[in-house]
């Protein structure tokens, strides 16, 4: 079977992290990509769960042993995903699921053609600004940096296969759970199952 890898992007509190949480604990079978980037750590952050926190020469090092599948400058940190992250899930025989910018997702594409992106969109750019203060981990500049960002960033969302309003986000949570089932029982990727199963019937495709 070739398994699917998932991109999801959204802006700054689209609620892409709620959605993709839910995500990873309703469905089996995913792994999680956790990225390596040169910000700090925020909240209560840990080492090696939401990212490899590592300083800019670090980064820079590994970037120029091109130890990344893809990497962005994203609020003036760098952000990449590790090459070993998509051979771990491939040798788990899981799927990935990466969260990344839209500099990133195109990166992706164009290495893993056959990869599914979904784009996240807030309501409206009210709701998203609720959203962002409701979450009341950002200063008021920073809320508005990233208000700013979000309007370069949606102008994106037609390169992604598949978008979701995050208005409801049961309907949501349940439409990115489809998008997942779906993706995982495409032909070309389910083939090799079909096959042994034609010859039961006594069928067999040449
Ligand atoms: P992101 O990861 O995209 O930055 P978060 O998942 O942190 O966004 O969500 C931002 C805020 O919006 C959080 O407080 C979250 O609980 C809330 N939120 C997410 N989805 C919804 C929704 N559908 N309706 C209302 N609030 C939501
Ligand atoms: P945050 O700092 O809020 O966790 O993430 C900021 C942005 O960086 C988000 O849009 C997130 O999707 C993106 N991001 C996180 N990891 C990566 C990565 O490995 N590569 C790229 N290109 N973007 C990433």
């Amino acid at each position: 079977m070739i398994r699917p890898v998932f991109i999801i992007s959204a802006p700054s509190g689209s609620g892409k992290s709620t959605l993709v949480g839910r995500l990873m604990a309703e469905i089996k079978d995913l792994t999680f990509s956790v990225s390596y980037t040169t910000r700090k750590p925020r909240g209560q952050e840990k080492e090696g769960e939401a990212y490899h926190f590592i300083d800019r020469a670090d980064f820079e090092h590994r970037l120029s042993d091109s130890e990344f599948l893809e990497h962005a400058e994203v609020f003036g940190n760098y952000y990449g995903t590790h090459v070993s992250a998509l051979a771990k899930a491939q040798a788990e025989g899981k799927d990935l699921v990466l969260d990344i910018d839209v500099q990133g997702a195109a990166q992706l594409k164009e290495r893993i053609p056959d990869a599914v992106s979904i784009f996240v969109l807030a309501p409206s750019r009210e709701m998203l600004e609720q959203r962002l203060r409701m979450r009341s981990q950002d200063s008021e500049e920073v809320i508005q940096r990233r208000l700013h960002d979000a309007i370069a960033e949606i102008q994106n969302y037609d390169a992604y296969d598949y978008v979701i309003v995050n208005d409801d986000l049961e309907e949501a949570a349940e439409t990115l759970k489809s998008i997942v089932r779906a993706e995982r029982v495409k032909r070309f990727r389910v083939e090799s199952k079909i096959r042994p199963i034609l010859e039961t019937f006594g069928e067999s495709k040449a």
